[in-house]
């Protein structure tokens, strides 16, 4: 889809995403002469050869790529550089904290799941080799991926056209947005998710819900008329974007209203949490939702207004008084 003359969005394909949202992002292009892409998205299921593709409808022709801005290193963000990076020779950035996730596929399982640590078997129940063959299988077979270039955040980049590096942690410690002044357009990975989600994507591990929030109120300030998500459509005109993020900043302060007032009728399990806040949820996105719901519960515990206690064998939540 051409959003401008030099930008154009290609959403995730829907049949490649384990439910609504999770999976197949949206790849967004940068057309110069030092072509960029933001993200490169999947390649199974011939979503790269359909990318390519669209691309070459719109006159893009992906094997001219120079270089692959990454938002984050989840595998759905970053399996196509296989091809875009060890094929086409794209010079890869992404910030450190990414770097040696995507330089590595065991760092990359941990950082998803493993690190969840003592919640692990609540949340995902099954054992880990499962969503090791799952992850493998729609990630992509890669290996020996690199980072050429890393970013901290305010770096500046010339492709021929001026791209800005925004680090705007919550999601993962080293998330990038990126912001084209020209085109006033921000590329927003998954700072939130606008398919499954209501406010800042916090839905693994690594994810601080003070970041999110903190990147909520910076973006929000920026003088944005294009957002482009990872997931979801994108949101044109600038006060669009700035109800958006009023909407976004409100339900991400809703999260701990939420899990407070659930937890001050009785304690609780991660569980019983999970239940009451979120009933219906399908059930490939519980263990997304109940690591959301754990970030909060672990800022809540560092801001000392919960405890956790160990009780007959399962792990309770309980409101400081
Ligand atoms: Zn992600």
């Amino acid at each position: 889809m051409k959003i401008s003359d030099r930008v154009y969005f290609y959403k995730g394909r829907e049949e490649l995403k384990l439910v609504r949202g999770v999976g197949s992002c949206n790849v967004i292009v940068l057309k110069t002469d030092r072509q960029v892409m933001f993200d490169t998205g999947l390649v199974v299921g011939g979503a790269f050869s359909d990318l390519s593709r669209n691309a070459a409808a719109d006159g893009l022709d992906l094997s001219r790529t120079r270089a692959i801005l990454h938002t984050h290193s989840h595998w759905d963000h970053i399996s196509g550089d296989c091809i875009v990076q060890s094929k086409y020779g794209a010079k890869v950035y992404a910030h450190p904290w990414e770097k040696q996730i995507i330089e590595s596929r065991e760092a990359a399982f941990k950082a998803l799941l493993l690190d969840i640590g003592e919640f692990y078997k609540e949340v995902f129940g099954s054992p880990a080799i499962v969503y090791r063959v799952l992850l493998w299988y729609l990630g992509g077979s890669y290996s020996g991926l690199r980072v050429d270039e890393t970013l901290k955040g305010g770096e500046e980049l010339d492709f021929g056209v001026r791209v800005v590096a925004c680090h705007t942690p919550g999601h993962s410690p080293g998330h990038m947005a990126y912001y084209i002044p020209d085109e006033k357009a921000l590329i927003g990975g998954d700072l939130t998710d606008l398919e499954t989600g209501s406010g800042a994507d916090l839905n693994n591990p690594h994810s601080s819900y003070p970041d999110g929030l903190a990147t909520l109120d910076k973006v929000r300030a920026m003088d944005i008329e294009v957002f482009l998500p990872a997931h979801g459509d994108p949101v044109r005109g600038k006060d669009n974007v700035r109800a958006l993020f009023d909407r976004l900043i409100k339900n991400t302060h809703g999260y701990v209203t939420d899990v407070t007032r659930c937890l001050s009728g009785r304690d609780a399990t991660l569980t019983e949490i999970f239940s009451t806040l979120m009933p219906g949820t399908p059930f490939s996105l519980k263990g997304m939702k109940m690591m959301q719901i754990l970030t909060i519960l672990k800022y809540l515990q560092e801001q000392g207004k919960v405890a956790l206690q160990k009780e007959e064998g399962k792990l309770v939540w309980k409101l400081n008084r």
